[in-house]
Protein backbone atom coordinates (compact mmCIF):
# COMPACT_ATOMS: atom_id res chain seq x y z
CA UNK A 1 0.00 0.00 0.00
CA UNK A 2 2.69 2.33 0.79
CA UNK A 3 6.34 2.38 0.43
CA UNK A 4 9.06 4.68 2.10
CA UNK A 5 12.26 3.94 1.80
CA UNK A 6 15.23 6.80 2.58
CA UNK A 7 13.71 9.14 4.14
CA UNK A 8 15.79 11.38 6.09
CA UNK A 9 14.72 14.63 8.04
CA UNK A 10 16.89 17.02 9.78
CA UNK A 11 16.36 20.40 12.06
CA UNK A 12 18.20 23.48 12.25
CA UNK A 13 18.68 24.76 15.74
CA UNK A 14 20.71 26.91 18.08
CA UNK A 15 22.86 23.99 18.50
CA UNK A 16 23.22 22.76 15.14
CA UNK A 17 21.99 20.58 13.02
CA UNK A 18 19.91 17.55 14.55
CA UNK A 19 19.26 14.65 12.09
CA UNK A 20 15.78 13.58 13.80
CA UNK A 21 15.19 10.61 10.91
CA UNK A 22 17.91 8.95 8.71
CA UNK A 23 17.28 7.21 5.98
CA UNK A 24 14.09 5.28 7.07
CA UNK A 25 12.57 2.50 4.91
CA UNK A 26 9.57 0.76 5.22
CA UNK A 27 6.24 -1.07 4.23
CA UNK A 28 3.28 -0.48 5.03
CA UNK A 29 0.76 -3.28 3.91
CA UNK A 30 -2.92 -3.36 2.73
CA UNK A 31 -5.01 -4.10 6.22
CA UNK A 32 -1.92 -4.31 8.38
CA UNK A 33 -1.47 -2.84 11.77
CA UNK A 34 2.39 -1.68 12.03
CA UNK A 35 3.89 -0.80 14.69
CA UNK A 36 6.38 1.58 15.21
CA UNK A 37 8.24 1.70 18.55
CA UNK A 38 11.29 3.65 19.76
CA UNK A 39 11.99 5.69 22.92
CA UNK A 40 11.16 9.12 23.34
CA UNK A 41 13.04 11.02 20.50
CA UNK A 42 13.66 8.09 18.26
CA UNK A 43 12.14 10.11 15.27
CA UNK A 44 8.90 8.41 15.29
CA UNK A 45 6.21 11.42 15.14
CA UNK A 46 8.89 12.87 12.82
CA UNK A 47 8.77 9.96 10.45
CA UNK A 48 4.81 9.92 10.45
CA UNK A 49 4.54 13.29 10.03
CA UNK A 50 6.68 13.57 6.71
CA UNK A 51 5.23 10.32 5.67
CA UNK A 52 1.92 12.42 5.43
CA UNK A 53 3.67 15.06 4.43
CA UNK A 54 7.07 15.41 3.12
CA UNK A 55 6.55 19.46 2.18
CA UNK A 56 5.27 20.72 5.29
CA UNK A 57 7.07 17.70 7.59
CA UNK A 58 8.10 19.40 10.93
CA UNK A 59 11.67 19.23 9.68
CA UNK A 60 13.83 19.68 6.29
CA UNK A 61 13.00 16.48 4.64
CA UNK A 62 16.48 15.60 2.61
CA UNK A 63 15.87 12.50 0.94
CA UNK A 64 12.90 10.02 0.85
CA UNK A 65 10.43 8.34 -1.48
CA UNK A 66 7.08 7.11 -1.08
CA UNK A 67 5.40 4.60 -3.82
CA UNK A 68 1.58 4.73 -2.91
CA UNK A 69 -0.42 3.06 -4.51
CA UNK A 70 0.97 3.05 -7.65
CA UNK A 71 -2.04 3.99 -10.00
CA UNK A 72 -2.94 7.26 -7.88
CA UNK A 73 0.44 8.46 -7.89
CA UNK A 74 0.44 7.84 -11.35
CA UNK A 75 -2.66 10.09 -11.98
CA UNK A 76 -1.47 12.43 -9.78
CA UNK A 77 2.16 12.59 -11.68
CA UNK A 78 0.64 12.56 -15.04
CA UNK A 79 4.21 11.62 -16.81
CA UNK A 80 5.22 9.71 -14.24
CA UNK A 81 4.20 5.94 -15.30
CA UNK A 82 2.38 3.27 -13.24
CA UNK A 83 4.56 1.50 -11.04
CA UNK A 84 7.64 3.73 -10.71
CA UNK A 85 9.17 5.04 -8.17
CA UNK A 86 8.04 8.70 -7.47
CA UNK A 87 10.88 11.13 -5.92
CA UNK A 88 9.31 13.47 -4.01
CA UNK A 89 12.46 15.47 -3.72
CA UNK A 90 12.38 15.73 -7.73
CA UNK A 91 9.34 17.01 -8.13
CA UNK A 92 8.33 20.25 -8.26
CA UNK A 93 6.71 21.91 -4.78
CA UNK A 94 3.18 22.27 -5.62
CA UNK A 95 2.74 19.00 -7.90
CA UNK A 96 3.87 17.76 -4.49
CA UNK A 97 1.90 19.45 -2.51
CA UNK A 98 -1.23 17.89 -4.23
CA UNK A 99 -0.21 14.48 -2.98
CA UNK A 100 -0.47 15.72 0.88
CA UNK A 101 -2.13 12.75 1.99
CA UNK A 102 -4.42 10.88 -0.62
CA UNK A 103 -6.14 9.38 2.69
CA UNK A 104 -4.42 9.93 5.60
CA UNK A 105 -6.06 10.48 8.78
CA UNK A 106 -3.70 11.00 12.08
CA UNK A 107 -4.99 10.35 15.86
CA UNK A 108 -2.77 11.43 18.90
CA UNK A 109 -2.13 11.21 22.40
CA UNK A 110 -4.37 14.35 23.21
CA UNK A 111 -7.70 14.56 21.58
CA UNK A 112 -7.70 18.62 22.21
CA UNK A 113 -5.15 18.69 19.73
CA UNK A 114 -7.71 17.84 17.41
CA UNK A 115 -10.43 19.66 18.47
CA UNK A 116 -11.41 23.50 18.59
CA UNK A 117 -13.24 24.34 22.30
CA UNK A 118 -15.35 26.45 21.42
CA UNK A 119 -16.96 24.70 18.60
CA UNK A 120 -19.26 21.37 18.79
CA UNK A 121 -18.19 18.14 18.42
CA UNK A 122 -20.58 17.00 15.94
CA UNK A 123 -19.89 20.44 13.97
CA UNK A 124 -16.42 19.70 13.66
CA UNK A 125 -16.59 16.11 12.51
CA UNK A 126 -19.36 17.43 9.85
CA UNK A 127 -16.63 19.54 9.14
CA UNK A 128 -14.17 16.59 8.21
CA UNK A 129 -16.99 14.97 6.09
CA UNK A 130 -17.38 17.93 4.17
CA UNK A 131 -13.46 18.26 3.36
CA UNK A 132 -13.54 14.58 2.89
CA UNK A 133 -16.24 15.43 0.51
CA UNK A 134 -14.70 18.37 -1.39
CA UNK A 135 -11.19 16.19 -1.65
CA UNK A 136 -12.73 13.18 -3.45
CA UNK A 137 -15.08 15.08 -5.83
CA UNK A 138 -11.41 16.68 -6.98
CA UNK A 139 -8.33 15.13 -5.98
CA UNK A 140 -6.22 17.02 -7.45
CA UNK A 141 -7.04 19.73 -5.01
CA UNK A 142 -3.79 21.11 -3.41
CA UNK A 143 -6.43 21.06 -0.09
CA UNK A 144 -5.33 18.63 1.96
CA UNK A 145 -7.68 15.70 3.10
CA UNK A 146 -5.65 16.19 6.46
CA UNK A 147 -6.80 19.52 6.63
CA UNK A 148 -10.02 18.97 7.91
CA UNK A 149 -9.17 16.48 11.10
CA UNK A 150 -5.96 15.50 12.96
CA UNK A 151 -3.19 17.44 12.10
CA UNK A 152 -5.93 20.19 12.21
CA UNK A 153 -7.24 23.35 10.40
CA UNK A 154 -5.62 25.29 12.77
CA UNK A 155 -2.23 24.13 12.19
CA UNK A 156 -2.10 23.09 8.75
CA UNK A 157 -3.86 25.39 6.63
CA UNK A 158 -5.36 28.20 9.07
CA UNK A 159 -9.09 27.42 8.17
CA UNK A 160 -10.94 29.49 10.17
CA UNK A 161 -13.85 26.85 11.30
CA UNK A 162 -17.65 28.72 10.26
CA UNK A 163 -20.42 27.79 11.82
CA UNK A 164 -22.40 27.84 8.49
CA UNK A 165 -20.30 25.43 6.82
CA UNK A 166 -21.89 22.11 7.49
CA UNK A 167 -24.91 20.71 6.10
CA UNK A 168 -27.18 18.63 7.24
CA UNK A 169 -26.04 15.52 5.26
CA UNK A 170 -22.75 15.95 7.18
CA UNK A 171 -24.09 16.27 10.40
CA UNK A 172 -26.14 12.82 10.69
CA UNK A 173 -22.67 11.75 8.89
CA UNK A 174 -20.98 13.19 12.02
CA UNK A 175 -23.44 11.17 14.17
CA UNK A 176 -23.29 8.02 12.82
CA UNK A 177 -19.42 8.14 13.09
CA UNK A 178 -19.66 9.30 16.62
CA UNK A 179 -22.18 5.39 16.88
CA UNK A 180 -19.73 4.33 15.41
CA UNK A 181 -16.94 4.27 17.46
CA UNK A 182 -18.89 4.16 20.39
CA UNK A 183 -20.18 7.18 21.86
CA UNK A 184 -23.54 6.65 23.46
CA UNK A 185 -26.52 9.12 22.63
CA UNK A 186 -24.95 10.23 19.83
CA UNK A 187 -27.56 12.50 18.86
CA UNK A 188 -27.14 14.66 22.06
CA UNK A 189 -23.45 14.57 22.14
CA UNK A 190 -22.69 16.10 18.85
CA UNK A 191 -24.31 19.26 20.33
CA UNK A 192 -22.14 19.61 23.08
CA UNK A 193 -18.47 20.91 23.21
CA UNK A 194 -14.92 19.01 23.57
CA UNK A 195 -14.42 19.82 27.16
CA UNK A 196 -18.15 18.22 27.83
CA UNK A 197 -16.10 15.23 26.85
CA UNK A 198 -14.38 12.86 28.94
CA UNK A 199 -10.66 11.86 28.28
CA UNK A 200 -11.96 8.48 26.67
CA UNK A 201 -15.08 9.69 25.21
CA UNK A 202 -13.13 12.55 22.99
CA UNK A 203 -10.65 10.27 22.32
CA UNK A 204 -13.13 8.43 20.84
CA UNK A 205 -14.78 11.64 19.07
CA UNK A 206 -10.96 12.01 17.50
CA UNK A 207 -11.24 8.75 15.77
CA UNK A 208 -15.03 9.56 14.77
CA UNK A 209 -13.31 12.74 12.91
CA UNK A 210 -10.22 10.85 11.50
CA UNK A 211 -12.69 7.98 9.88
CA UNK A 212 -14.36 11.43 8.32
CA UNK A 213 -11.55 11.48 6.27
CA UNK A 214 -12.45 7.96 5.21
CA UNK A 215 -8.61 6.71 5.47
CA UNK A 216 -6.46 4.03 3.70
CA UNK A 217 -3.93 4.98 6.49
CA UNK A 218 -4.43 5.44 9.46
CA UNK A 219 -1.63 7.22 11.45
CA UNK A 220 -1.86 6.54 15.33
CA UNK A 221 0.48 8.57 17.62
CA UNK A 222 0.19 7.25 21.05
CA UNK A 223 -3.24 7.30 21.10
CA UNK A 224 -3.45 5.71 24.23
CA UNK A 225 -0.28 6.96 25.93
CA UNK A 226 -2.66 9.26 28.71
CA UNK A 227 -5.27 7.15 28.97
CA UNK A 228 -5.84 4.80 32.40
CA UNK A 229 -5.69 1.07 31.54
CA UNK A 230 -9.07 0.51 31.01
CA UNK A 231 -9.96 2.95 28.73
CA UNK A 232 -6.68 2.42 26.82
CA UNK A 233 -7.97 -1.33 26.13
CA UNK A 234 -11.61 -0.10 24.96
CA UNK A 235 -9.49 2.34 22.13
CA UNK A 236 -7.51 -0.51 21.28
CA UNK A 237 -9.89 -2.65 20.60
CA UNK A 238 -11.98 0.22 18.95
CA UNK A 239 -9.41 0.57 16.96
CA UNK A 240 -8.95 -2.70 16.18
CA UNK A 241 -12.59 -3.47 15.31
CA UNK A 242 -12.54 -0.61 12.63
CA UNK A 243 -9.42 -1.90 11.32
CA UNK A 244 -11.10 -5.40 10.85
CA UNK A 245 -14.41 -3.92 9.43
CA UNK A 246 -12.86 -0.92 6.66
CA UNK A 247 -9.90 -2.79 5.95
CA UNK A 248 -7.86 0.22 6.59
CA UNK A 249 -4.06 -0.15 7.49
CA UNK A 250 -2.98 1.36 10.84
CA UNK A 251 0.33 3.32 11.60
CA UNK A 252 0.42 2.65 15.50
CA UNK A 253 3.22 4.68 16.91
CA UNK A 254 4.26 4.19 20.48
CA UNK A 255 6.74 3.35 23.32
CA UNK A 256 4.43 0.80 24.63
CA UNK A 257 5.29 -3.00 23.76
CA UNK A 258 2.23 -4.24 25.24
CA UNK A 259 0.46 -1.93 22.98
CA UNK A 260 2.51 -3.74 19.70
CA UNK A 261 2.01 -7.02 21.11
CA UNK A 262 -1.42 -6.38 21.59
CA UNK A 263 -2.10 -5.04 18.07
CA UNK A 264 0.58 -5.30 15.27
CA UNK A 265 1.28 -7.79 12.75
CA UNK A 266 4.72 -5.85 11.94
CA UNK A 267 6.73 -3.87 14.14
CA UNK A 268 9.42 -1.43 13.24
CA UNK A 269 11.68 -0.45 15.97
CA UNK A 270 13.25 3.32 15.55
CA UNK A 271 16.40 4.03 17.89
CA UNK A 272 18.54 7.04 16.89
CA UNK A 273 16.70 7.90 14.27
CA UNK A 274 17.02 4.89 12.48
CA UNK A 275 14.91 1.92 11.67
CA UNK A 276 17.41 -0.49 13.45
CA UNK A 277 14.94 -3.84 13.60
CA UNK A 278 11.72 -4.87 11.57
CA UNK A 279 9.82 -7.74 10.67
CA UNK A 280 6.83 -9.94 12.25
CA UNK A 281 5.82 -9.57 16.05
CA UNK A 282 7.64 -13.28 16.35
CA UNK A 283 10.98 -12.02 14.59
CA UNK A 284 11.42 -8.90 16.90
CA UNK A 285 10.15 -10.60 20.31
CA UNK A 286 11.46 -13.70 19.81
CA UNK A 287 14.63 -12.88 17.62
CA UNK A 288 15.57 -9.40 18.49
CA UNK A 289 18.97 -8.35 16.75
CA UNK A 290 19.52 -5.28 17.86
CA UNK A 291 21.12 -4.27 21.44
CA UNK A 292 18.52 -1.35 21.92
CA UNK A 293 15.84 -3.99 21.05
CA UNK A 294 16.96 -6.63 23.27
CA UNK A 295 17.21 -3.88 25.70
CA UNK A 296 13.71 -2.95 25.30
CA UNK A 297 12.58 -6.58 25.47
CA UNK A 298 14.40 -7.23 28.75
CA UNK A 299 12.44 -4.43 30.79
CA UNK A 300 9.55 -6.22 30.23
CA UNK A 301 8.93 -7.52 33.55
P1 LIG B 1 8.33 10.75 21.63
O1 LIG B 1 8.20 9.30 21.99
O2 LIG B 1 8.83 11.56 22.77
O3 LIG B 1 7.11 11.33 21.01
P2 LIG B 1 9.52 10.57 19.00
O4 LIG B 1 10.15 9.25 18.73
O5 LIG B 1 8.18 10.81 18.43
O6 LIG B 1 9.54 10.83 20.56
P3 LIG B 1 10.29 12.79 17.40
O7 LIG B 1 9.29 13.73 17.90
O8 LIG B 1 10.05 12.17 16.09
O9 LIG B 1 10.55 11.65 18.48
O10 LIG B 1 11.69 13.55 17.39
C1 LIG B 1 12.87 13.04 16.82
C2 LIG B 1 14.00 14.03 16.95
O11 LIG B 1 13.71 15.22 16.25
C3 LIG B 1 14.28 14.43 18.38
O12 LIG B 1 15.69 14.46 18.55
C4 LIG B 1 13.70 15.80 18.48
O13 LIG B 1 14.45 16.57 19.40
C5 LIG B 1 13.85 16.34 17.08
N1 LIG B 1 12.78 17.28 16.78
C6 LIG B 1 11.48 16.98 16.64
N2 LIG B 1 10.75 18.07 16.33
C7 LIG B 1 11.63 19.10 16.28
C8 LIG B 1 11.50 20.49 16.02
N3 LIG B 1 10.32 21.03 15.71
N4 LIG B 1 12.62 21.25 16.06
C9 LIG B 1 13.82 20.69 16.35
N5 LIG B 1 14.00 19.39 16.59
C10 LIG B 1 12.93 18.60 16.57
MG1 LIG C 1 6.33 11.39 19.28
Amino acid sequence: LLRVRDLSTRFFTEEGQVNAVESVSFDVRDGEILGIVGESGSGKSVTALSLIDLVESPGEVTSGEVWYRNESLADEFGDAADGEFVDLQQLPPRVRRSLRGPSFSMIFQDPMSSFNPSITVGEQIAEAVEVQRRASANPRSTRSRTQGYGLGKFLLDGIVPNRDYTDPESHERAVELLDQVGIPDPEQRADEYPHQFSGGMLQRAMIAQALAGEPDVLIADEPTTALDVTIQAQILNLLRDLQEERNMSIVMITHDLGVIARMCDRVCVMYAGEVVERGTLADVFDRPTHPYTEGLLGSIP
